[in-house]
């Protein structure tokens, strides 16, 4: 493994030292402990436009972007100003209010989705639509495939199992057997895979979840043959068999384009999901998340329907008025500078890393993108993990030395936002060629 780059950070050491003996690993969520490129997780103080702050004051161009929400960049003023008018008027009222109506309005009006019920984290948008699904068909089984995230929800923490029809065994200690035994992982991308679960298990699958241009194995997009994407395949087949289709748009939604992935495929191709996830951007960095589809499915749930879900802090008005700021300022402009501001790193990257020899794939779903260390065409999981860890961990810690915050994982999409303008461009592309060179050794 190539020597770490890690630069003196005394204040975030002292930090994780004083987290660690209070909280598991130091962190709030796993991968932010550096455990895949090694050293010391980066304590950050401040953020702003595109630039984050650590404790010891180093500054760092943020290509993680808080893993997706932050399209217009930290601490958007006119954001700031609708949240601290939000906070001013009291921070949770448990009864309905005027932002969450006008944020499920902004969803409608954005997606295919016809109705919509606010939740506060990703994991809880899938949970939900899971158990709506089941509730809605009166069947059991879900389709997941290997290497899409949804969240930590314990029936979706699952691995494959030993053949390609049959049911998955838990991915982590702590989720029972009995919670993975209705849930079928499959290859992504394979459609053969997917034609034999619904020959086999057509009558009992109430749904197929998929992440709509997946970004948590890296960016992996949905395959075309004839013209016909994988999604659409998807959609069919789920249609056939009476199973609904769930397209997971928490990384993508808002985020790959202004009407998230489905705006790549099924807007063209004429088919809408069922069921969709959101959740990142509508929260404009609060804790904010929804599932929604169409109004026939919708109404099974509770109160109209039997199917219950609820939350405390759901449609909280603090998050609902971010998330609708965000929204409402990302217009076509916005999109149109993160498409290119994408575009030169992409570029860039894939220069440098050319130049020092070093073997990789760039790969998009509108604006988010992803680069794989390999030189195997990344279709899913399987060839997602032919990535060269240490080479990327290499990369990754001299860009971190030269201020550029990328993933701390090879398997990750890199994010950009619309305050990423060409200060912050240009620090990025300054620091490639060296990073390219520690890559390479
Ligand atoms: N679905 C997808 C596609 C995600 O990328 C994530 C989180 O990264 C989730 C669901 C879970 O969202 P959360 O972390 O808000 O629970």
């Amino acid at each position: 493994m190539p020597t770490l780059d890690q630069g003196s950070v005394p204040a975030s050491e002292q930090l994780f030292a004083r987290a660690k003996a209070v909280t598991p690993g130091g962190v709030n969520s796993p991968v932010r402990a550096f455990n895949a490129v090694g050293g010391t997780p980066r304590f950050m103080r401040e953020a702003k436009g595109a630039w984050l702050t650590d404790v010891d004051d180093n500054r760092y161009v943020d290509l993680v972007c808080s893993w997706g929400p932050m399209l217009l960049g930290h601490a958007h003023p006119e954001v700031q100003a609708a949240v601290q008018a939000a906070v001013a008027r009291g921070t949770s009222y448990g009864t309905p209010t005027v932002p969450e109506v006008e944020l499920a309005e902004e969803i409608v009006a954005r997606t295919p989705v016809e109705e919509i019920r606010l939740v506060s984290s990703g994991t809880e948008a899938t949970m939900s639509a899971i158990r709506l699904a089941r509730g809605f068909t009166g069947r059991d089984v879900v389709i997941k495939f290997a290497g899409c995230y949804h969240g930590h929800v314990d029936a979706l923490l699952a691995s494959a199992g030993s053949g390609l029809a049959t049911f998955a065994v838990p991915g982590t200690p702590g989720v029972p057997a009995s919670s993975t035994e209705l849930t079928l992982v499959l290859p992504y991308n394979d459609r053969a895979a997917v034609e034999a679960a619904f020959a086999e298990h057509g009558e009992r699958i109430a749904c197929l979840i998929t992440e709509a241009a997946p970004g948590n194995m890296g960016v992996v997009p949905p395959g075309s043959v004839d013209g016909r994407g994988f999604n659409g395949f998807l959609a069919e087949i789920c249609r056939r068999h009476g199973a609904l289709f769930i397209s997971d748009e928490v990384m993508t939604g808002f985020r790959a384009t202004r009407e998230g992935a489905w705006g790549l495929d099924g807007k063209h191709e004429g088919w809408t999901p069922d069921l969709m996830t959101f959740g990142k951007v509508m929260g404009g960095g609060f804790p904010a998340a929804a599932f929604g589809g169409r109004a026939e499915v919708m109404q099974t749930l509770s109160p109209v329907g039997p199917v219950y879900q609820a939350g405390t802090l759901s449609g909280n008005p603090v998050a609902t008025t971010a998330g609708l700021a965000t929204l409402r300022l990302a217009t076509d402009e916005v999109y149109a500078h993160i498409a290119s501001a994408a575009e030169t790193v992409k570029a860039a990257t894939s220069e440098a890393l050319t130049r020092a020899g070093v073997a990789h794939v760039v790969q998009a779903a509108g604006t988010m993108f992803s680069v794989f260390f390999t030189d195997t065409p990344v279709t899913d999981f399987a060839t997602a993990s032919t990535t060269d860890v240490a080479a990327y961990a290499a990369f990754f810690h001299a860009m971190l030395a030269r201020g550029v915050y990328l993933p701390p994982s090879a398997y990750e999409a890199w994010f950009l936002s619309s305050a990423h303008d060409d200060d912050a461009i240009g620090a990025i592309l300054a620091a490639l060629p060296e990073a390219a060179q520690a890559a390479a050794e």
